[in-house]
């Protein structure tokens, strides 16, 4: 997908698209200054257009270093957390990626540029809609949608070489580590409905590895193996 990386550069570029400047300066002051160092996870902030996964009526503050409200009561997460969450999931061009809360595709859109091929879970059907109209909208189609209860992961394309959730859950899910290949890495927010850590789980040969990486916010993951509805 590097191929697609530049596509979008030349498409979205400083001459070609008025919000260029501002997403130059999320990528440079909120992720690179903040630690965000892969430079491919860098490039590919760079080349995805995040204005226009943000509902219109926000638009002008989709490069502000927050998340912004999107439908469904869901949000559309901050920049700097996307961009760490994907540096943690250690994404490259061999690896097939299961992402549990599709909401705008946003991220999806990060993770396809950076993957082979990526598997997203979203709970509502009117926001994996949504997602998957933006993604066409930009060519990308290494990415398969799906409307369910992501917190049971997605057996149909199991193993995954890594898994990243974005809504908090109560613990790993059991079939996260089962769906998982060996080496594979799980980023995940770990807590209550409320206040999480973000979470990377490795699995080794010898059981799994945790690394807690900082607290985050996220709308709780509704499901099976996350919270009550
Ligand atoms: N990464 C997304 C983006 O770039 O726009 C934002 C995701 S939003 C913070 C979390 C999403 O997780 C919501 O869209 C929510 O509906 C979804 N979600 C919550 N529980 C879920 C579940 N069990 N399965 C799938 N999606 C779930």
């Amino acid at each position: 997908m590097i191929e697609k990386i530049k596509e979008l550069l030349e498409r979205y570029s400083e001459k070609n698209d008025k919000y260029f400047k501002l997403r130059k300066e999320m990528v440079e002051i909120q992720l690179r200054e903040r630690g965000i160092t892969n430079e491919k996870v860098l490039e590919a902030f760079l080349a995805v257009p995040r204005h226009i996964f943000v509902p219109e009526s926000r638009r002008s503050f989709a490069y502000d270093d927050t998340p912004l409200p999107l439908f469904e009561g869901q949000t559309i997460s901050q920049p700097y957390m996307v961009a760490l969450m994907v540096e943690l999931l250690e994404p490259d061009e061999k690896k097939h990626i299961l992402e549990v809360g599709t909401g705008s595709g946003y991220q999806t859109a990060i993770l396809a540029l950076l993957s082979k091929q990526v598997y997203t879970v979203e709970r509502y059907e009117s926001l994996s809609e949504y997602a998957k109209e933006k993604l066409k909208e930009l060519s990308i189609d290494n990415v398969v949608f799906h409307v369910g209860d992501g917190s049971e992961g997605w057996m149909d394309f199991a193993p995954y070489d890594g898994i990243i959730v974005s809504a908090g859950a109560p613990d790993v899910p059991e079939p996260y580590l089962e769906q998982l290949n060996p080496g594979g890495i799980i980023v995940i927010p770990i807590g209550d409905r409320f206040y999480q850590d973000l979470v990377k789980v490795i699995k080794t040969e010898k059981g799994i590895k945790k690394e807690y990486h900082g607290p985050c916010v996220f709308v709780p993951l509704i499901g099976k193996y996350g919270f009550k509805d």
